[in-house]
């Protein structure tokens, strides 16, 4: 698309962002069937209530409301007084009633935002138009020419998380979904777990001129949907403003429609027309309450919020002088965030030290987490034998010089394997560095002897073999030697 690349710049690209993110509660937003629905046998997770039966009467699940205000509040939004549940009413083999239940006119909690971090460490914020509580449907299995109804699914809470069109490239709406994700997790209310659906999230994409901007003027809006990662997510974002745009400079015109995400060809496919009507015939759930959420009850609350992920990367950094870039990926995972001040507890917080430690998780640590289990979850971390104590304990050895850097590497890998305490494997593997110089000193004589050519042309001035009798002297002491002590002696007998 290089003819779109030469007028890229004519055009601003607008994103909003449904998310629907799965509460994490035991039982069902309106009945007391248990949500642990995967794995389990279709149809095995359903009563009257969540299969529309006719007489038996929903009931609210207080904690996906609680749930929903608590993400309300660590989105700075605002939370209503009073939320309805509305019936939204359409037909699909999945949606056991013909109707389901949401909030419509008055959700749970309104005008929030949320801030991501540009490449330049400045921030920008995203506005959040709404976080509503509603029904997750069941779920349609096709299998070869049949069509079965799973109704496990339904009736799971679901939040939906709109965010205004204040989203104006690919990378922003990852920042932002990664950014929501990580929030979700440390507030409790969702796994974020996209590949087993619990997040979904479908972004609206349009274009406009600039004179359009100005005009305060809207292109058409194509959702697109089926995304099963951040990545799928900011690639189809990218080909739709590019699709869109060369439209545009076709001379054609960009049709209002839902579209899917091939995922093999990395493009948009064409789904279906969007409803023309898009005629829910909302109205009120008349078997329901409103929901009132009075002051006493926010504040409450609010006390629960745990410290959020802004707050934890200000501190890190403020207060540890850990490098902003390296406090964005320990706060990106509780788990991580929380192992990595378990070992600051116990290594300590005088200077350096947190950044010291935040090198070794992301570095060395990190390398063995994603060689190890499956994919790149960093929230393995809080299933590993190491304890944050130990790698503590394994960096203040460092420090004290009772071993170097590489065989540091070399017992965090034992420890890994083993979860045995470092002091413990340097003792056994006999990894101790040697600081003593006469035991330095003996490979020193005994590699001079040896090398006598290399000697000859080093003091005849090829500085450059410096090295190579550096590594001769590594490897008579098992890559045990102090490096500092050894280079000093080395230089010294080579000078004489
Ligand atoms: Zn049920």
């Amino acid at each position: 698309m290089a003819t779109v690349d030469s007028v890229i710049d004519k055009y601003e690209l607008v994103v909003g962002m449904e998310v629907h993110a799965q509460v994490l509660t035991r039982s069902k937003m309106f009945c007391s069937c248990a949500t642990d629905y995967a794995g389990a046998p279709p149809n095995t997770r359903v009563c009257p209530v969540c299969l529309g039966l006719p007489g038996p009467l929903p009931v609210i699940n207080r904690q996906a409301v609680e749930a929903t205000i608590l993400t309300g509040l660590a989105l700075n939004a605002t939370v209503a007084e009073t939320a309805v549940f509305a019936r939204k009413n359409y037909t699909y083999p999945d949606l056991p009633k013909g109707y389901q239940i949401s909030q419509f006119e008055f959700p749970q909690c309104e005008h929030g935002w949320l801030e991501i971090e540009q490449d330049d460490g400045s921030s920008r914020r995203i506005g959040i138009r709404r976080v509503h509580l509603e029904e997750d449907t069941g779920r349609t299995v096709h299998e070869g020419s049949y069509s079965y109804v799973d109704l496990n699914r339904a009736g799971v809470p679901l939040m939906e998380i709109v965010s205004e069109a204040h989203i104006h490239s690919p990378e922003d709406a990852y920042r932002y979904l990664t950014k929501l994700r990580t929030i979700l997790r440390y507030l409790g209310v969702n796994s974020g777990d996209m590949e087993k659906g619990a997040l979904r999230c479908e972004p609206n994409i349009s274009v406009r001129t600039l004179e359009q901007k100005n005009r305060g003027e809207y292109g058409a809006k194509v959702e697109v949907k089926n995304l099963n990662s951040f990545r799928a997510v900011r690639s189809a974002i990218d080909y739709e403003m590019k699709r869109q745009i060369e439209t545009l400079e076709a001379g054609g015109t960009v049709e209002q429609v839902n579209m899917g995400w091939d995922e093999q060809n990395q493009r948009t496919v064409l789904q279906r027309s969007k409803e023309d009507s898009h005629d829910y015939r909302y109205f009120p759930e008349p078997d329901l309450p409103p929901v009132h959420v009075n002051q006493a009850w926010v504040e409450a609350l609010r006390e629960q919020l745990p410290e959020l992920p802004d707050a934890k990367q200000a501190r890190y950094v403020d207060d540890w002088q850990v490098r902003r870039t390296d406090a964005a990926i320990l706060i990106d995972e509780g788990l991580v965030a929380d192992f990595f001040e378990g070992a600051v507890a116990a290594y300590g917080m005088e200077e350096g030290k947190p950044q010291r430690l935040a090198n070794w998780l992301t570095g060395e640590f990190f390398r063995l987490l994603y060689a190890d289990g499956e994919g790149q979850d960093l929230r393995q971390i809080a299933e590993t034998r190491v304890a944050p104590a130990q790698v503590a304990a394994l960096l203040q050895l460092a420090d004290d010089k009772v071993i170097n850097q590489n065989t540091a590497k070399k017992v965090l890998e034992i420890m890994y394997a083993t979860g045995e305490d470092p002091a413990a494997i340097v003792e056994r593997e006999g990894l101790a560095m040697v600081s003593d110089t006469s035991v330095i000193d003996e490979a020193i004589d005994a590699i001079l002897a040896a090398n006598q050519d290399e000697l000859t042309r080093y003091r005849g001035g090829e500085e450059k073999l410096f090295g190579f009798f550096m590594g001769q002297v590594m490897r008579a002491t098992k890559g045990k030697a102090d490096p500092a002590a050894a280079r000093q002696r080395l230089q010294e007998r080579l000078d004489e």
